[in-house]
């Protein structure tokens, strides 16, 4: 059964929420603050984290930037669910490693269905989607092949690869990029992530033609 962590300060909306996980077949754990909520993702592992920003003490886009440099939870998939609705909050919080934000007021369903497809995303880990693009990814062997035959990657490129394999037609900012790859702390700047696409491309050979650009965002990875 898909554990989710809701991270939600309002008890009626929080209760709601559990509620309709629940009778939907998933095991909803709710937390009021975001400081229980670290120390619940550090004990045990969720599937999907559903996270409130206007929080109590520590706020939603602090957490998060946390659990992304965190071994075992940098990769859980999290919905942002928010009062907060402008463009600009919604691509920063994107920007931080959200995997998708809902804004607040919401429809039970549209949030039932987002929390579908993100599961459904996070398990099926690129598996067929490897097969048709003949790109393979293996996390514990830090191995990559194209059609059959083993590459060498740098390890950057090798995380970006396995991002993008994983996340098939998802649209990924320059920032988000260097985010996720080179973490928040780095002294990076955006040309860098462009250099690295651009010799992994090079070394997918024709398969590098994946590898697209999204004009003035990012790169996503076609099927
Ligand atoms: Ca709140």
């Amino acid at each position: 059964m898909k554990r989710i962590l809701i991270i939600e300060d309002e008890p009626d909306l929080r209760a709601l929420v559990e509620f309709n996980l629940r009778t939907s077949g998933y095991s909803p754990v709710g937390t009021d603050n975001a400081n229980d909520a670290l120390m619940l993702v550090n004990d045990a592992q969720f599937d999907l984290i559903l996270l409130d920003l206007m929080l109590p003490g520590l706020q939603g886009d602090q957490f998060l930037k946390i659990i992304r440099g965190m071994d075992r939870v940098s990769d859980t998939p999290v919905m942002i669910v928010s009062a907060k609705d402008s463009e600009r909050d919604i691509i920063a919080g994107l920007d931080a490693g959200a995997d998708d934000y809902l804004t607040k007021p919401f429809s039970i369903k549209v949030l039932l269905a987002k929390t579908a497809a993100l599961l459904r995303r996070a398990t099926s880990v690129g598996r067929e989607n490897d097969a048709h693009a003949g790109i393979s990814v293996n996390s514990e062997t830090h191995r990559a092949s194209v059609d059959g035959r083993d590459i060498q990657l740098a390890a950057k490129e090798f995380d970006l690869l396995q991002l993008f394999v994983r996340n098939p037609e998802k649209v990924f900012t320059r920032n988000q990029l260097l985010n996720t790859i080179w973490g928040y702390e780095a002294d990076i700047f955006t040309r860098t992530v462009d250099a690295h696409i651009s010799s992994l491309r090079k070394k997918l050979g024709k398969k590098g033609q994946l590898i697209r650009s999204v004009p003035k965002i990012g790169y996503r990875m076609e099927v």
